[in-house]
């Protein structure tokens, strides 16, 4: 029996205005080479300036992980040449990273907890991109992502499932959007994780030789790639071979050599000499520890302890901080935490999936939608024209009142009463047979009997009040 020992680094791209160490604005998307400065070509005589929000972006980042913030950090030099990298060195940090020695409590899916140690955060500069698949014969480079700030995470090897890991990952993503220091989007590349695995028999207490795969663009591709390495380790332990220390990529179905590892001398790392040691004052540091929203997770807790929601509802509500927000924003209008869930996960999930959106761009405010709710409660509109016809129009046209819509597609519920006794006649002596059957017993034919009502009234009969004098008449 073999056990995987898993340590992860994830790099998360800030969306500060501007780059690092240099003046140009941070893009993603746009024309190739448009945003590029001297600084970031690594021209001679050119200096770097250190960009103070993306050392507020990282310290947060540090607190919210629990780790202990340097009182004075300095940068250093990374060597290699790479065409991604006009200057020949990264401004990266190595002996005094930002943070260190912290603490996270994975939330896993069957609602445990576990811990894992975080190593290092570290700040540095991003590269550039080389793009293999523009040209036939050709690599291009675009500098626009070159000296974007970048934070590096470096947990302890800490998780032993890939599970453990998929939540590492999915807890980071989520704490950088609530902070709102990244998108998050691996897709996009502004989150990135490189995973080390190794492998043990079970019950050792010693570290196998480790593996790190790169290019992973999914929390999914991330555990499949686990799964296959663990699997590719065993096997050759098993066979009586060793595990190369290699890195490796993940190609969608396996994982593929790459290079050998560089060990820290071959970068022969010095102290950056363009920038000075960076002091952050107990002053400093305290703005920051009281800049930090409620984080994800204590939101959860709450949102299942306090609140009574599911933990599947609580886990969709704090994925990212704009969707949270929305939803507390309905709670402080008087909106119950279930039924604002239930929009939220529903009718809103749905349209931001198909529309492709976020929640920043979602076009109605929370007091609109909070209009909506209150003419279900006063039993204006039923709930299921409300989410599946009033919803989808109120959103193309946020400025209506929820009312002027269900008056003019005809969606008010009638309350006059001799008319739904009325329709409730027609149907009760339409259906003789079915009203002796439910006379018998067979309760479950009021559905039945509701459905019809409703139908016979042009959707204009309120389902509940149409229910209760149903009972009332076939008792
Ligand atoms: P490198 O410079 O080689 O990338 P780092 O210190 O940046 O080294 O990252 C090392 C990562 O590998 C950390 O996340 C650490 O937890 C993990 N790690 C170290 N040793 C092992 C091991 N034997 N098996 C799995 N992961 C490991
Ligand atoms: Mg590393």
């Amino acid at each position: 029996m073999y056990e995987m020992v898993i340590g992860l680094e994830v790099h998360v791209q800030l969306k500060t205005r501007s780059k690092v160490f240099a003046p140009e604005a941070v893009t993603f998307g746009e024309r190739p080479n448009s945003y590029v400065s001297w600084v970031s070509l690594g021209y001679p005589g050119t200096l770097p300036v250190l960009n103070k929000a993306c050392v507020e972006a990282a310290v947060r980042l540090g607190l919210a992980l629990n780790c202990e913030i340097a009182s004075t950090f300095f940068f250093s030099r990374k060597n290699y040449f790479y065409p991604d990298l006009p200057k020949g060195y990264q401004i990266t940090q190595e002996a005094a990273p930002i943070a260190r020695k912290g603490q996270i409590l994975l939330r896993l899916p069957d609602g445990s907890r576990y811990p894992v140690g975080i190593e290092r955060i570290q700040l540095e500069e991003d590269t550039g991109k080389s793009l293999h698949d523009q040209d036939p014969f050709d690599t291009l480079l675009d500098y626009n992502r070159a000296g974007i700030g970048l934070v590096e995470i470096v947990s302890e090897p800490d998780m032993r499932t890939a599970q453990q890991a998929m939540s590492y990952l999915a807890h980071i993503r989520r704490t950088v959007r609530f902070l709102g220091i990244s998108d998050g989007n691996m897709e996009e590349g502004s989150l990135r994780c490189d995973a080390n695995i190794s492998v043990r028999p079970l019950g050792s207490d010693t570290f196998g030789t480790r593996v790190e795969i790169k290019n992973l663009n999914s929390i999914s591709a991330l555990g499949r790639a686990l799964e296959y390495e663990y699997q590719r380790q065993v096997e050759l332990l098993r066979a009586g071979q060793p595990v190369l220390r290699e890195t490796r990529t993940w190609d969608g179905n396996v994982t593929v050599p790459l290079r050998e590892k560089e060990t820290a001398d071959d970068y022969r790392y010095f102290p950056e000499p363009d920038l000075p040691p960076v002091v952050i004052s107990t002053e400093w540091l305290g703005e920051l520890q009281a800049s930090i929203p409620e984080l994800p997770d204590r939101l959860f807790d709450r949102l299942v302890t306090e609140y009574g929601l599911t933990s599947e509802d609580a886990v969709l509500l704090t994925e990212d901080r704009p969707y949270a927000e929305y939803f507390l924003a309905l709670l402080a209008e008087g909106v119950s935490p279930k039924s604002a869930a239930s929009w939220m996960n529903g009718p809103i999930r749905a349209y931001l999936n198909e529309t492709a959106s976020s929640m920043e761009r979602f076009p109605l405010p929370p007091h609109r939608l909070v209009q909506l709710i209150q003419l279900i409660e006063q039993r204006k509109v039923s709930l299921s024209a409300a989410r599946e016809k009033v919803f989808p129009h109120l959103v193309a046209h946020p400025n209506l009142h929820p009312v002027e819509i269900a008056q003019e597609m005809n969606l008010l519920l009638l309350h006059d009463e001799n008319q739904l006794e009325a329709w409730i006649s027609e149907i009760l002596s339409e259906n003789p047979d079915k009203v002796e059957i439910y006379r018998k017993g067979k309760a479950g034919l009021l559905g039945f009997f509701v459905g019809q009502v409703v139908k016979r009234s042009g959707g204009k009969a309120d389902p509940k009040e149409v229910q209760r004098r149903l009972v009332e008449k076939l008792a």
